[in-house]
């Protein structure tokens, strides 16, 4: 592995044409080192651009390397094909996919900023590096601007912003995702190098990864005499974080965030991840994001910090967030400046509110203060009835899902007393996978059932189970709250068994249908290139995505199909509850008419 970072000073053959990533692979350089040296001949790429063979051969130079063009000299050296072996090899871990908050399809999008994440263990540097961050934007300070914690912030680097979330740590992090919130694009994963990767180090790994959020690595307290880096790339590169300059796909960027030593490196490598996953949001359109946090200021009354995602927010807007409303009377950057308008990935502290809305609340603009309030007593209403709880997570629910064809795997948070325990615990549920069912095991530890497990579980719908191990009291409240299945076993074979037994054993369940609500259709909407929405009255029971749906029209059943998509407002609901309104729409069907009568149905298991 330490062989990739030994300069070659043997010509190394390129094509005519290379992106940035592979010639920095090629060259066994880091793809920063690289982009520097094209910046400082006057060339602005991203890792994934390509450059043609007189610019490589010319940065090349300049960094010690003799490129010359595949093909115009004898075979390549065995060592040079064996490495591009590697970085193909590596290349294809691609990162995981992630859909685009907030924007409907066929959209106007424009680039916005990155939302990074601060993640790591305790005590290996976070908070001083989220200090040591804020304080490189000079620009800001020379401004007259007096620092306001507010909850997130943003700083400009070669001409590009960048938004940091202020509170560090995985357990917000997953907190906000189990309310719904998924705001961060880029975890920044901070590993002291004297201390390595530590069982907290391990679980913001897992975390980030159940939310398919990239990892990059800040190797903090690189000033200690003590700090060992090669080590803790090996222990990502266990991992699976293998380094870019062993020519994998994670920037591990040494730092000292005491000395705010290597702050641009990593926000160069910050700006090169966002790159890759092109971060994108429309600003023209009414402000749709995330309340970041709130408090009851004894002067100004509620202060709420909103990170809008998409669209644009302007003093004078009527909110609605969560179950609190209310017009924006002003708006305060980090900076304590006031501002008129914020765009896509711009944090704001909000005056305005009625209430103190919850961390991880969803925030919209609607037309004016009126809709805001009526919308807002809706929720707060539909809350206290627990409509709008969260469906709770089991092991049943989640074979229904999986039988319905919904899910494609069953996700497990295994936590285990000794470590002796879990591998062989990991290969018995994968060897339970099939291959309608694949058995995901997103997070595995030795020790009790924390707080921090339930929350991953929560936001991700997995099942938490635990061998010879104990819950924690807090932990058990919050699964409770939650929803979330926690199964404790004595032996493996319990839990194969259980499952076995869902999944094999019960393999012919008898099912009955019946009816489980009635709505009225009230009014219809067409939504351009999503078609026609019906707008719907609950007379009976519930509605709930994805169950049977029949539509008749004077009596007279006129279609057959499914619940495709269930709204409540703009947000997406598993199910609506008799006397409320929603808005909805079945598979392939786009004739709705007012006056129509849906009915809803469910299969239920009767053995
Ligand atoms: P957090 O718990 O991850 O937020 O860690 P903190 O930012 O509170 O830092 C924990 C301790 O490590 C504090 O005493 C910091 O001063 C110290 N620390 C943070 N960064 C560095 C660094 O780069 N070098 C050294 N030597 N100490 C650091």
């Amino acid at each position: 592995m330490a062989d990739a970072t030994v300069k070659t000073r043997e010509p190394i053959e390129i094509p005519p044409m290379i992106t940035v990533r592979e010639l920095a692979e090629v060259m066994g350089v880091s793809p920063i080192d690289l982009i520097k040296a094209l910046m400082a001949n006057g060339i602005m790429a991203n890792i994934n651009q390509t450059i043609d063979f007189d610019t490589a051969a010319i940065v090349a130079e300049d960094m010690g390397f003799e490129l010359v063009l595949e093909g115009t000299r004898a075979a390549p050296e065995e060592e040079v094909a064996v490495e591009e072996e590697v970085a193909e090899e590596v290349e294809e871990e691609a990162p995981p996919a992630r859909r685009p908050r907030f924007v409907e399809p066929g959209e106007p999008v424009e680039p916005r900023p990155p939302v990074v994440t601060v993640l790591g263990h305790v005590d290996h540097g976070k908070t001083t590096l989220l200090d040591a961050i804020r304080e490189t934007n000079v620009a800001a300070k020379e401004a007259g601007g007096i620092t306001q914690r507010i909850g997130a912030y943003q700083v400009e680097y070669d001409g590009r912003k960048i938004t940091f979330i202020d509170t560090p740590g995985h357990e917000a992090f997953t907190a906000m995702r189990a309310r719904g919130a998924q705001v961060t694009d880029i975890a920044v994963l901070v590993v002291a190098a004297d201390d390595g990767v530590m069982p907290q180090t391990d679980e913001a790994i897992d975390h980030a990864r159940a939310a398919g959020v990239p990892i990059i690595v800040a190797l903090n307290k690189m000033d200690l005499p003590t700090a060992r880096p090669e080590r803790v790339k090996q222990q990502l590169a266990d991992r699976g974080l293998i380094p870019d300059e062993w020519g994998g796909d994670t920037f591990v960027v040494p730092i000292s965030a005491r000395r705010k030593e290597g702050i641009e490196e990593l926000l160069e490598a910050i700006l090169l991840v966002a790159d890759t996953i092109e971060p994108v949001a429309n600003p023209n359109k009414p402000a749709i994001g995330t309340v970041l946090e709130a408090e009851l200021d004894r002067f100004r009354g509620v202060t709420a910090t909103l990170l809008v995602q998409a669209g644009t927010l302007h003093v004078g807007d009527a909110v609605v967030a969560g179950t609190t409303y209310g017009r924006v009377r002003a708006m305060f950057d980090e900076w304590g400046r006031r501002v008129k308008e914020a765009g896509p990935s711009t944090p704001v502290a909000v005056l305005g509110l009625n209430e103190v809305p919850r961390a991880g609340d969803l925030f919209e603009v609607v037309k004016d203060e009126k809709t805001a309030r009526a919308l807002a007593e809706e929720r707060a209403e539909q809350e206290a009835s627990g409509a709008a709880r969260r469906a709770p997570t089991s092991l049943d629910e989640l074979f229904a899902q999986l039988r319905a064809g919904e899910a494609k795997e069953l996700k497990l948070i295994v936590k285990a007393d000794t470590q002796g325990a879990l591998e062989p615990i990991r290969s018995q549920l994968e060897k339970l996978g099939t291959d309608e069912l694949r058995v995901r095991i997103l997070h595995m530890a030795t020790g009790a059932i924390t707080e921090s497990d339930i929350m991953l579980a929560s936001a991700s719908d997995a099942v938490v189970v635990g061998f010879n191990v104990p819950i924690d009291p807090v932990a058990e409240r919050v699964a409770e709250a939650e929803g979330v299945d926690v199964r404790r076993y004595q032996v493996i074979y319990e839990l194969t068994e259980d499952i076995e037994k869902a999944l094999h054993g019960l393999l012919e369940p008898q099912y009955e249908e019946v009816m489980i609500g009635q709505a009225e259709v009230r009014a219809v909407f067409s939504i351009p290139r999503v078609g026609n929405v019906a707008g719907c009255y609950v007379t009976e029971g519930k509605v709930k995505r994805n169950a049977a749906a029949r539509v008749f029209r004077n009596g007279t059943q006129i279609y057959e199909g499914e619940v495709e998509s269930l709204k409540r407002f703009t947000e997406d609901v598993r199910e609506v509850a008799q006397g409320y309104e929603c808005g909805l729409r079945l598979s392939y069907f786009d004739d709705y008419q007012e006056g129509d009568v849906i009915r809803f149905y469910e299969q239920r298991r009767v053995r």
